[in-house]
């Protein structure tokens, strides 16, 4: 089927052949992702219902933005969606770093500890936090951190979190998505029984989930199993490929509060900040994104079931139950790496014509090559691959705004390894 239009993308029988094998294979599981979509779409059009959303919320803003009805009820959208007290939804949050890093300096004081209860966080947490020594981090305005690393078979280390706890610990950043770690992501069930037994030794310790690449996977949210702050990018699962900027935290109203001084002024708060012309996306992007995140979800387990079936090592395998959209594929070489980039570029909507190159970016202690063809800069919810040009080998790709691209993209990438001859199809 549609061989035709493939084969104008340099698509190979052999390589249709294979993946039409692997599809029929992966119905099933396409079906529950399909289940799930429809019903995280309900749920995003009934609050949107409940909060009485009509044309006039897509008005532009400008100057102070007092009364920006628009932004207030996307607010209570937010909220409603993530079963919260409030949430602070704003294109001023201008990522996801920056919004985690908002909640952190927003809550914590000088004398405080927060601790990480899931070993080390995400890449640019370290400089907020001060694991790397960077100017105006938390360590810096004398807050202190432990980290408590993971158990051998990745579950949580209950004793150690125990015994670390102290009348300082004020915070606890959960991070949901492995990121670029090689652990499992957690499912939304167990990080409520971590934030169970972290209550259960202190009720008052604040729990703040990293939900970045997780929005939409599962049925319940972190915040509907005891997180008081969930926080993410709009750029990723929640903006739907459509929001041009922006992060969220939905959480306790008083926390929440604290956020919105943070990040406009003491006093200020969510009474300000206009949001210019940019409502109509973050509410049809979060309108779109259960199918969204559903699309690249599927690509991902297509990727997975491709790569396993060719004796590559890929995490998480294409039967396990997902809890982000992202997907290691280990590929062994640095060739492989940079064909199958290379194929994912020639996929793309935007920028197919370039030819991806491993770069030193700043921040990483080896050269990486990144392959993307965005509508949204930088965007990580439209399909793209990226990855350390050192052992194993491993990339880590995601995204994908309809189930067609992010199919394209992944056959584009096998094509390219077989071209290369370096692979060889069963
Ligand atoms: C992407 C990501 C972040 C940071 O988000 P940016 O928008 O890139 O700043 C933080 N944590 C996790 C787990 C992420 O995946």
């Amino acid at each position: 089927m549609n061989q035709e239009i493939y084969q104008k993308f340099g698509l190979t029988e052999p390589v249709i052949a294979y993946a039409d094998q692997k599809l029929a294979e992966l119905s099933p599981r396409f079906l529950q992702i399909d289940e799930r979509a429809e019903r995280a779409q309900l749920k995003v059009i009934l609050a949107m219902q409940k909060a009485r959303v009509d044309a006039a919320c897509f008005a532009a803003t400008n100057g102070y933005g007092y009364d920006d009805i628009g932004r207030d009820k996307l607010e209570e959208v937010y909220a409603c969606i993530f079963e919260t007290e409030d949430a602070l939804v704003r294109p001023q949050i201008t990522c996801g770093t920056h919004a985690l890093s908002l909640a952190l300096h927003a809550v914590l004081r000088p004398g405080d500890e927060l601790i990480s209860p899931v070993g080390q966080p995400y890449e640019t947490l370290k400089s907020v936090i001060g694991i790397t020594p960077a100017r105006n981090s938390l360590a810096e305005y004398g807050v202190s951190y432990q980290q408590i690393e993971l158990k051998p078979d990745f579950s949580f280390d209950y004793d150690a979190i125990r015994k670390a706890v102290s009348d300082k610990t004020k915070m606890m950043t959960i991070q949901r998505s492995k990121g670029y770690q090689v652990r499992p992501s957690f499912s939304v069930q167990q990080i409520g029984e971590l934030i169970a037994f972290i209550k259960s030794l202190n009720p008052n310790i604040i729990c703040m989930v990293d939900n970045c690449y997780g929005e939409f996977v599962d049925d319940l949210e972190p915040s509907q199993v005891g997180a008081d702050l969930t926080v993410g990018s709009l750029i990723k699962n929640p903006g739907g490929g459509l929001a041009p900027m922006g992060g969220y935290i939905a959480g306790r109203k008083d926390l929440i509060e604290q956020c919105a001084y943070m990040l406009t002024s003491p006093g200020l708060g969510k009474e300000v900040g206009a949001s210019l012309s940019v409502l109509p996306a973050f509410y049809q992007g979060l309108f779109m994104a259960p199918t969204v995140t559903a699309a690249a979800l599927k690509g991902a387990i297509f990727a997975a079931a491709l790569y396993e079936d060719l004796g590559f090592d890929v995490l998480p395998n294409k039967t396990e139950e997902r809890h982000d959209i992202i997907q290691a594929v280990t590929l062994g070489s640095a060739d492989r790496v940079i064909a199958f980039c290379r194929g994912i570029q020639a996929g793309a909507p935007v920028d197919s014509y370039v030819t991806p190159e491993p770069w030193d970016m700043p921040g990483y202690d080896c050269p990486v090559i990144m392959a993307a063809g965005a509508f949204v800069s930088g965007s990580s919810i439209e399909l793209s691959a990226d990855a350390p040009i050192r052992e194993p080998y491993a990339v880590y790709f995601q995204g994908g705004l309809t189930w067609p691209h992010a199919k394209l993209g992944i056959l584009k990438s096998l094509q390219q390894l077989v071209d290369e001859r370096l692979v060889e199809l069963p």
